[in-house]
């Protein structure tokens, strides 16, 4: 019996097709992650495209200098109902976090990973804009977008699959625009950076900090404000909150 199981691997082994499976597999675990990405960016474009072209104008992949620093941008919807400004994540699994959590969590099976709070980055990319187009802060609406294979557990209504995004940019209806939308398109297209360096840059600095601010939650220290994280009790158990409290608010959930 064993001499035939035997056989039978050895053979298995022989087949080519064998072989051309576990390169597809290994294939496949290189580049999910990269494909899912433009999937996603794919089809919340394909959504956005829908829109009436004579009121909605989209731009796309975005990359603007402001004062502090460069901010690359997913997508802008430029309408006379406000300057939608889209944070693209293809995050799946059960997401879950509030509009004042410093960090999110993706929940996959029993795993839990931590990401920066997508919110916080798109009011980064909202304050380069207001600075750029010198408009108010109440013109711009902020809306996080993740795939549809994402279920969403979040006080923030402003989070939505891609499937409800354009029933989400018309629920705005009250004009609050006066500008020329030609004229704000164009003020960002002008200021979008092509340069190649420029954008792999902005996506080295991004990596080396949050590299960074992993290294400092390891040694309890504070990313936001430099002070000592400290484990305190709350409502919902132990977590490491920033000793600044309630200068600094900064938490993080004990990780298991
Ligand atoms: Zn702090």
């Amino acid at each position: 019996m064993q001499g035939f199981s035997l056989e039978l691997v050895v053979g298995i082994f022989k087949q080519p097709f064998f072989w051309i499976l576990i390169i597809c597999a290994i294939f496949c675990e290189i580049f999910y992650k990269k494909f899912r990405g433009f999937m996603g960016e794919f089809w919340l474009k394909k959504e956005l495209s829908k829109l009436p072209s004579d009121k909605y104008f989209i731009l796309n992949n975005i990359m603007i200098k402001s004062s502090k620093s460069t901010h690359q941008i997913d997508h802008i919807v430029i309408s006379k109902f406000g300057i939608f400004v889209i944070e693209m994540k293809n995050y799946y699994g059960l997401i879950t976090g509030s509009e004042y959590n410093d960090k999110w969590i993706q929940h996959l099976g029993k795993n839990k990973y931590y990401f920066n709070n997508p919110i916080h980055q798109n009011y980064g990319h909202i304050k380069a804009l207001e600075e750029l187009l010198n408009l108010d802060k109440s013109k711009f609406i902020s809306i996080i977008c993740v795939s549809n294979q994402a279920k969403l557990k979040t006080n923030a209504k402003n989070v939505i699959n891609i499937d409800y995004i354009n029933d989400f940019i018309k629920s705005y209806k009250k004009e609050i625009l006066d500008d020329d939308l030609y004229d704000i398109t164009n003020k960002i297209k002008i200021s979008n950076i092509f340069d190649k360096n420029a954008r792999h840059n902005h996506i080295k600095n991004i990596k080396d900090n949050i590299n960074e601010s992993k290294k400092q939650e390891e040694e309890m220290i504070c990313p936001k404000c430099g002070g000592k994280l400290v484990t305190r009790n709350g409502m919902y158990g132990k977590f490491i909150g920033c000793s600044n409290y309630p200068i600094c608010k900064y938490t993080m959930n004990i990780q298991k």
